[in-house]
């Protein structure tokens, strides 16, 4: 039994063919640069790694030549017993609390929060919409980034402008990363043999994009990111938050478009923005070379963090565990203890040699006298989905 994991992005496409039991990885690979006049594909499976380059002019293309590298390999796609289709979709809204099987009904709801998420709910619901004619006899389920938050509290998930006019056009804080949220919170739980329901915590997700979320036995009470994506910690390309007035003033005195700002905060900005690089491992060298804008850039990004482990070790009032996870959460020990560094006083505690130890799995970075356990679990968002969808399906 296996899902396929599908993740459709505006110009790329990366799958996985996962066993949602133990977590097997069957194939995995990513078409990209789709409509773009050189097209790439790399895939690998249990034959081994393969990489080509040649056109891909649109999406339906893109997965066509994903499916056909299976048969490279000496098993067609057909052959490997899919269970089901788990597709990740960024915004679903008010409407989609949970996963959701996908018929022609999700498909309009979907396409109509195509407002809210312009540039992330079109290339998902491409692939959708491709996958299903490609694999017509498999459910397919579509796994939202926004579920996980749906409980936040009308507290934390309000913006204080014009009630009518917010209502009117959805304006209110959604979250996202929530299927690596929910996954962790769950991987924390069982790792630390304590039911989820009695632990509260701080989960802080640092890959490319970054988010922080708070969880209250489970359920989730406050999250970083907002109406879109854009909100929150400093991340690889975007700002996180910054003083609204900074786009009226852009626009008056800068004289930018709707676009030019959209284009500066959603990839000209973070890590990028200020130190011209975006990549962590780059961001680090550049620190360690005594570059001045790195480490302006990096300092930024550490008291942004602060800044949120404090709120929300305030909005939970008792704190139990912060977790690290996605790239730079699992693979930066300096980003975690500077995190982190000298919070004694509440109760919080890195063990220095344990936070630098290198490890694959789940583990406790915190020193023993640490009243709040630190962890680094790995995030692992397609297996999340492929489980979802196998729930569904079964
Ligand atoms: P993700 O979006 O979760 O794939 O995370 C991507 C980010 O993780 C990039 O900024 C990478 O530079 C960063 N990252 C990955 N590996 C490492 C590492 N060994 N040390 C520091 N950052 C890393």
């Amino acid at each position: 039994m296996a899902v396929l994991v599908i993740n459709s992005g505006s110009s790329s496409i990366k799958y996985q063919l996962v066993e949602p039991d133990d977590g097997a990885i069957v194939a995995s690979g990513l078409v990209e640069r789709i409509g773009e006049p050189e097209g790439r594909i790399e895939h690998s499976d249990r034959a081994g790694s393969t990489e080509t380059t040649e056109p891909i002019p649109d999406h339906r293309a893109g997965l066509q030549l994903a499916f056909a590298m299976f048969a490279r390999g000496g098993a067609p796609l057909e052959s490997l017993g899919i269970t089901a289709v788990g597709h990740r979709v960024v915004h679903g809204g008010k409407v989609f609390t949970e996963p959701t099987v996908v018929t022609d009904a999700v498909i309009a709801e979907v396409d109509k929060l195509s407002a809210l998420a312009p540039l992330h709910n079109p290339p998902n619901l491409l692939g959708i919409e491709v996958a299903r004619a490609l694999l017509p006899d498999v459910p397919h389920v579509a796994v939202f980034d926004t579920a996980f938050f749906q409980t936040l509290p009308p507290a934390a998930s309000t913006y204080a402008i014009d009630a009518e006019l917010a209502k009117k056009h959805g304006v209110q804080r959604y979250g996202f990363h929530g299927t690596s949220h929910q996954y962790v919170s769950q991987q924390v739980a069982s790792f630390l043999g304590r039911p989820g329901s009695e632990l509260n915590q701080i989960i802080l997700h640092l890959g490319n994009g970054a988010s922080a979320s708070a969880v209250r036995g489970g359920v989730a009470v406050d999250t970083s990111m907002g109406l879109t994506p854009l909100e929150g910690l400093v991340m690889g390309t975007r700002s996180g938050d910054i003083d609204p007035g900074i786009l009226l003033h852009l626009r008056r005195s800068a004289d930018m478009t709707v676009d030019d700002l959209d284009a500066l905060l959603n990839r000209h900005s973070g890590l990028k923005g200020l130190s011209g690089v975006n990549d962590f491992r780059a961001l680090s060298e550049l620190v360690a070379a005594e570059d001045k804008q790195a480490a302006l850039a990096y300092d930024v990004y550490v008291h942004r963090l602060r800044k949120y482990i404090g709120a929300y070790l305030v909005a939970l009032g008792r704190l139990d565990v912060i977790t690290f996870t996605a790239g730079v959460g699992e693979n930066a020990p300096q980003v975690r203890a500077d995190a982190l560094a000298n919070l004694a006083e509440l109760g919080i505690v890195v063990d220095a040699a344990a936070n630098e130890r290198r490890a694959k799995g789940p583990r406790v970075i915190s020193a023993p006298e640490s009243k709040v356990a630190v962890l680094v679990v790995p995030t692992n968002e397609e297996l999340a989905i492929a489980r979802a969808a196998a729930e569904l399906s079964g």
